[in-house]
C-alpha cells in the first residue's frame, strides 16, 4: 500500500493520479493534497480522497477553503505557502510524494521529501533542471528514490524495466517530440503566433505553461537536462526526433545495438499509474494501439533554427553550474509575459538565450541557485522593454 502525498493536485497530472486512486483504492491512499488556487477543485478532492492535511497558494486560499469544507466533521489541517508545501510533502504515513506542481515552486519539496527519505514521483521536471546535481547527490548518499513520470523519461524507465542498474548497458537515448502546432509553420510567421495559437497542442492536454513550452520546445529542453540528471547519461548521448503522433514515447538503444521503445496511444495515465503502483501493470482505461489502423509512424530531425530552444538547452548543460537554473526561470517568466500577450512567441527563447549570455555561472548550490533563478526573472523583466521596442506590434 502507498500512502501519497499528491502536490498540485488540481491540475492536469495530479487530477489524472486521482483519477488512477480512484481506481485502485486496495493499493493507494491519500495523506495529503497541495494546491495553489483552485479551492472549489481542492475541496471535492478533500471530500473524497480525505487527506489528513492539505496546502494551498496563501493565507486567502487557506480561508477560502476553510469556508468550503466547514461541515466536514474531520477536516484535514490547512496549511499554505512554501512551508506548507514541505509539510504536506513530508506529512507522517506519507510513503511516496507525486510532485505535480508547475515551475520552481516544486523545487523545495522534492529536496524535502528526498531528505525525508521519501520515493519521490516525478512530473516537476523543473526540480532536475535546477538542482540536478543536488538530487544526484541527495540519492547518491542513500536519501530517499526519485521515479519518473514525464512520459518521456517513464518510457526509458519502463524500457529498462524500472532497473536504474541497467543503465550501464545504455548507449543512447532518444527522446520523442511532437513538434508542437508550429511545427509546420514557416518561420517567418512565428512574429505572428496568438496565444490561443500556442495553446492548442496537437496531441496532449496538459497545463498552459508546459503546453507553451511544448510550442516552443522549450519543453524537450527541459527534457534533455531531466535525462541528463535523472539516468546519468551525458548530454550528446541524448538526442531527440521529431515524432508528431507522440505513440513512441521514446526510445533506448543498448550497447549491443537494438533498440527499445514504449508505445501507446498519447495519455499520461500510463505513466502515472506505472509510477504510483510502482511499475505493476494493471488496467489504465487505455485503448491499446492499433497499429495496422495507424499504418506508418513518422520521425525526423529537428529544425533548430525554427525552435532554438534544443541548441540552448544543450549550451546551458556545457555552461554547468547554474546555468540550466538561469534557462529554467528565464523560461518561465517568459512564458507569463507571452501568455499575458506582453511578449511575441520568438521573445520567449531570445530571452532564455539573453540570460544565458549574461549570467555569471557559480558552482550549484543552495543559496546559488536561490540567487540565480532570481538574477534570471529580473534579467527578463529588464530585458522586456527593449524587447518591446524592438518589436513595436507587439502589444
Ligand atoms: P497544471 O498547471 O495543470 O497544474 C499545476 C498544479 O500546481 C496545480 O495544482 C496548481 O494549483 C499547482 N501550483 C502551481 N503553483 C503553485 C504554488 N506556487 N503553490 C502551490 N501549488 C501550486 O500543470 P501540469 O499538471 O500540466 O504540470 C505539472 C508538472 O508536470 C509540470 O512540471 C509539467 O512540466 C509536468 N508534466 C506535465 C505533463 C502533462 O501532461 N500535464 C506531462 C509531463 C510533465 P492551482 O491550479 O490550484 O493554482
Ligand atoms: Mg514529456
Amino acid at each position: 500500500m502507498r500512502t501519497l502525498s499528491i502536490l498540485g493536485s488540481t491540475g492536469s497530472i495530479g487530477t489524472q493520479a486521482l483519477e488512477c486512486v480512484a481506481r485502485y483504492p486496495d493499493s493507494l491512499g491519500i495523506s495529503a493534497l497541495a494546491c495553489g488556487s483552485r479551492t472549489v477543485r481542492l475541496a471535492e478532492q478533500i471530500r473524497k480522497f480525505k487527506p489528513q492535511i492539505v496546502s494551498v497558494r496563501g493565507p486567502e486560499e487557506a480561508k477560502r477553503l476553510k469556508s468550503l469544507i466547514g461541515d466536514i466533521k474531520n477536516p484535514p489541517e490547512i496549511v499554505h505557502g512554501p512551508e506548507g508545501l514541505i509539510k504536506a510533502a513530508t506529512w507522517p504515513g506519507t510513503t511516496s510524494v507525486l510532485n505535480a506542481l508547475v515551475g520552481a515552486a516544486g523545487l523545495s519539496p522534492t529536496l524535502a521529501a528526498l531528505r525525508a527519505n521519501l520515493e519521490v514521483l516525478l512530473a516537476n521536471k523543473e526540480s532536475l533542471v535546477m538542482a540536478g546535481s543536488i538530487i544526484q547527490k541527495l540519492l547518491k548518499d542513500g536519501h530517499g528514490s526519485l521515479v519518473p513520470v514525464d512520459s518521456e523519461h517513464s518510457a526509458i524507465f519502463q524500457c529498462i524495466g524500472g532497473d536504474i542498474s541497467r543503465l550501464k548497458e545504455v548507449s543512447r537515448l532518444i527522446l520523442t517530440a511532437s513538434g508542437g502546432p508550429f511545427r509546420e509553420m514557416e518561420i517567418n510567421e512565428f512574429d505572428s503566433i496568438t496565444v490561443k495559437q500556442a495553446l492548442l497542442h496537437p496531441t496532449w492536454k496538459m497545463g498552459p505553461k508546459i503546453t507553451i513550452d511544448s510550442a516552443t520546445l522549450v519543453n524537450k529542453g527541459l527534457e534533455i537536462i531531466e535525462a541528463h540528471y535523472l539516468f546519468g547519461i551525458a548530454p550528446e548521448k541524448i538526442d531527440v526526433l521529431i515524432h508528431p503522433a507522440s505513440i513512441v514515447h521514446s526510445f533506448v538503444e543498448f550497447h549491443d545495438g537494438s533498440m527499445l521503445a514504449q508505445m501507446s496511444y498519447p495519455t499520461m495515465q500510463i505513466p502515472i499509474q506505472y509510477a504510483l503502483l510502482g511499475g505493476e501493470r494493471r488496467p489504465a482505461n487505455v485503448s491499446p494501439l492499433d497499429l495496422a489502423r495507424e499504418g506508418r509512424l513518422e520521425f525526423s530531425e529537428p529544425d533548430s533554427e525554427k525552435f532554438p530552444a534544443l541548441d540552448l538547452a544543450r549550451r546551458a548543460l556545457k555552461l554547468g553550474g547554474t546555468a540550466t537554473c538561469v534557462l529554467n526561470a528565464a523560461n518561465e517568466e517568459a512564458v507569463r509575459l507571452f501568455l499575458e500577450g506582453k511578449i511575441n512567441f520568438p521573445s520567449i527563447t531570445s530571452l532564455i538565450e539573453s540570460a544565458l549570455d549574461h549570467h555569471d555561472v557559480m558552482e550549484t548550490t543552495e543559496t546559488a541557485i536561490i540567487n540565480a533563478d532570481l538574477w534570471a526573472r529580473n534579467h527578463v523583466f529588464k530585458n522586456v522593454s527593449e524587447i518591446l521596442q524592438f518589436n513595436p506590434d507587439t502589444k
